[in-house]
Formats: C-alpha cells, structure tokens, sequence
C-alpha cells in the first residue's frame, strides 16, 4: 500500500467502526484495517444494542440494520442452587416507535456497520493483521506494519480500536496490559428454539423482547454474572467472571456455563434448545482507574482498547462507538485547524471524553469495581444465599409464627455477616454508587 492516510482505524468493531465512519463522513481520507475474514467475524458480544449512540452516527439505521428484539423487560435475579429472587420491570413505553435498546447478533451486525464505513468513502482492507506501529526517532506514531506484502501504511494518526487485548499498543509501550483482576472472561452460547416457543417462554409478543441479568452461586463466589437474551429465534446465555477469580480458584468458564444452564430457573427456559455456537471473550472491568493514557504523538485509543466499559450497566458497545466517534471529531478539529497530531492537539479528545457520560459514569463508579472484587463472597455467593433463604421463609406456610421466621431470617443473616458485617457491605456499597 504506497497511498499516505489522515487516519488509518485499527480493528473494525463498534469502537473503529464508528472512528472511521465519522472520519470519513467528514470527508477524511481513511484506511480501516480488521484481521478477521470480515468485519464482526471476531466479535463476541451478548448483546444488546443501545439505540442512542448509534443514531448519533446513523440515524437511519432502524430502516436495514440487522436487529433482532426491542427490549420490553428487564430481569435480574439472585440465584441460590434452586431457586432465584427477582426483580422485574417490564414496561409497554419500550413498545415506542423509536425503541431505545435492541438485542443483536454481532457477526452480522459489524458487516451491517462496516456497509455503511464502505459507502461513506472509507478504504476497509479485512483479513488484515496490524503487526505494530511504525514510530519516528522522537517516538511519534507515524503509520502501522501490516501483514501484507510490503504493507507498511503511513498516516497522520493512528486510532487504536484494537479490542481489550489491545496488543499493538502494549507492544508499543503506549500502555500496560490490563491485569488479571481487571478483566472477565466470558462465554457464551446460542441457543435455538421455534419463535413461538421462544415468545411463549418469555412472555413476549411481535418484535418484543427479554433480558435476564444474575447474580449469586452460579459465579461460585466470584465476582461475576451471567445472562439470557432473547434474539428472534434463539437465546444468547452466557457467564463471565474476572479472570484473576478464575486463577484463583481453579473453576473453568465452560464448568460454570453448564452449572448455569443445568439451574431450574434457567433450564426451563432453554429445553429442547439446539446449540449453534460456543464463544469466549475478554470483557475490560477494571472500570475508570484502569483507563490508560488516551492518546500521544499520533495516535489515540478508543473502545475496549481504552478499557472504557461500565459493567454495572453492562454498557460496552455503545461507549465504544462514543469514544470512536469523539476522537474522530477531535481529529476533524485538529486537521481542519491544518494543526499537526501531536499529543498536545489530541489532547482535545479526551478533554472531549470527559466532557461527556462516558467518562462521567465511569467515575462516578470509580470504586466499584475493586469493591466488587474484595467483596465478592458477600455480594455474590453470602448474600443470594440469605436472601432465597428468607424468601422461602417469607412464602412457606407451615404452622410456625411469622414472629419466629423473623428471628430465624435476621439469625442467619447474623451468623453469616454478623451486624457490624452487613453495615459495612451497606455502607462501602452505598460510597461506590454515590
Ligand atoms: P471489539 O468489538 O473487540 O473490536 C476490535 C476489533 O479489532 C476486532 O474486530 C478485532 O478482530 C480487531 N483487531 C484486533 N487486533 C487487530 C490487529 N492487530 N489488526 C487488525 N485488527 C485487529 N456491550 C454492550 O454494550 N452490551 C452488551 O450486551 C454486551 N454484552 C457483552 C457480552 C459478552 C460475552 C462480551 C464479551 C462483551 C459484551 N459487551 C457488551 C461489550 C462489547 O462487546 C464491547 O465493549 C465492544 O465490542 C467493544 O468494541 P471495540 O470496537 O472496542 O472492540
């Protein structure tokens, strides 16, 4: 490739994507680079589509994008071996003409999204690895090394959307690789039943559709939660703890997915299924205090790279293609000024990030992630357990005086935690979502 770039985007998922998009929407001269045979070929994601930031940068997309359900309900459960505690909420204002969250199917979304990159005039080369950056004497990023004969590309920044293992960066000392304790390890299933099946399952009707989020000892006390989603004609069900847990404690990703989907409450809801695909992926959770240096002498990183996801919202997909965006238009800014990409002009990127949710919700959950992971016995096995226990308490009816399940109930909780115990769960738990 003998051609010099603006901008050349590393990696085509929802982050570059999204980059490379808005650079060529603003009429930049940009070159995308993905390793995978096509774009969302290498992505794994639950998932669930967040109609917002999406439409910031097609607002059309509801007319072709592949979407499987809008969602209706939203469930979270507290699970013990045989029962979960749940709470629901389900609302017919989701039925709305521009409905604000979608279940997808990644592989065939990313192809969807790369389309549209295409046709706004990016240049998008795939099965296309990015070997590392090419950095000037001073250390300035000044094109990538590509696996390709002679493919060594020049360009005047360089973004980063290269996913959670953000490997050419590190390499580059531009950053640390994330640690064990800061990112999860997923997998997840497909699995397919008849539509109808599926809508009766779930209570749902026409394009309506399910999450359930849960939590308890289905993560076998590690810091980690599983989840069902309703696409058209298949559930995506999965289970994703840090991977340090994993270390630890010897379990494996695949022996936690059968415990989850062998519990009765998920079992039921999955029978007779024909399993279609099984996946893996890193999730980045190390929250706002794992975010590296955003940017430099030419180059800036985005999404995943840029650890930037909220695992408490589970929101992933939409602040990459936030931060995707930003930096491209910080990059617009600074090229339409005839400015050069130093790290002082890119600069502005991140000044832009903090100006918006993405950084602010990730500050404001600044102590979470750590307090989920200290903690993680407590809030993930300790206190589903007490809480199905009461529950059954609460719901049996067998002579014995409600004044005594009481005691019984606050006995437990008390042997388990003990007051000054659950005090301090409450009030440490209360600081880190203030
Ligand atoms: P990615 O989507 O990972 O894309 C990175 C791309 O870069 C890949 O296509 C890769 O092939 C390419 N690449 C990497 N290295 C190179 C290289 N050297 N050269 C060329 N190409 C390269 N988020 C949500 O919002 N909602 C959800 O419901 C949700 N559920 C999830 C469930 C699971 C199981 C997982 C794993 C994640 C989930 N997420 C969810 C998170 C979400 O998937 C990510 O936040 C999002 O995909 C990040 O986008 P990205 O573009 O930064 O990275």
């Amino acid at each position: 490739i003998d051609e010099r770039f603006d901008a050349i985007v590393v990696g085509a998922g929802m982050a570059g994507n999204a980059a490379a998009l808005t650079l060529a929407q603003r009429g930049l001269k940009v070159l995308q680079l993905e390793r995978g045979e096509y774009s969302g070929s290498k992505n794994v994601q639950g998932a669930i589509l967040y109609a917002d930031m999406l439409e910031k940068l097609i607002p059309d997309f509801r007319e072709d994008a592949p979407l499987e359900r809008h969602l209706v309900e939203q469930r979270f459960w507290m699970v013990d071996e045989n029962s979960h505690t749940g709470l629901h909420y389900r609302s017919d204002d989701f039925n709305e003409e521009k409905p604000n969250r979608y279940t997808i199917i990644r592989a065939q979304f990313d192809k969807w999204f790369s389309k549209r990159v295409q046709e706004a005039g990016a240049v998008v080369l795939c099965e296309t690895t990015v070997k590392e950056l090419i950095q000037d004497a001073r250390g300035k990023v000044i094109g990538v090394k590509t696996d390709r004969k002679n493919g060594q590309v020049a360009a005047d920044v360089v973004v980063l959307a290269e996913g959670v293992n953000g490997l050419l960066g590190t390499r580059a000392g531009l950053r640390e690789r994330p640690d064990a304790s800061k990112v999860a390890l997923a997998v997840k299933e497909m699995h397919f039943l008849p539509q109808e099946t599926l809508e009766a399952r779930f209570n749902l009707t026409g394009d309506e559709g399910a999450v359930i989020e849960v939590v308890g000892t289905i993560s076998e006390g590690m810091t980690g939660m599983g989840f069902i989603y309703t696409n058209k004609e298949s559930i995506s069900l999965g289970i994703g703890c840090l991977v340090s847990d994993f270390e630890k404690s010897g379990q494996t990703p695949y022996g936690l997915l059968e415990k989850f989907k062998s519990h009765p409450s998920v079992s039921a809801l999955i029978a007779g299924s024909e399993v279609k695909e099984y996946a893996a992926h890193l999730i980045p959770e190390g929250g706002y205090n794992a975010i590296p240096q955003l940017y430099g002498d030419g180059w800036v990183v985005v999404g995943d790279a840029a650890q930037l996801n909220n695992a408490i919202h589970r929101e992933g997909s939409n602040l990459a293609m936030t931060s995707g965006r930003i930096a491209a238009e910080a990059i617009f800014q600074i090229k339409s000024r005839r400015d050069p990409m130093t790290a002082e002009n890119l600069a502005l990127y991140k000044k832009m990030l903090d100006d918006s949710f993405v950084m602010k919700d990730l500050k404001k959950y600044r102590d979470m992630p750590e307090l989920l992971h200290i903690r993680a016995q407590n809030f993930f096995l300790t206190y589903p357990q007490l809480v199905s226990k009461a529950m059954k308490e609460f719901v049996r009816v067998d002579g014995v005086t409600k004044k005594e399940k009481q005691k019984s109930t606050l006995r437990s909780f008390l042997a388990a935690r003990s007051l000054k115990g659950i005090v301090g769960d409450a009030w440490s738990l209360a600081r880190a979502w203030r």
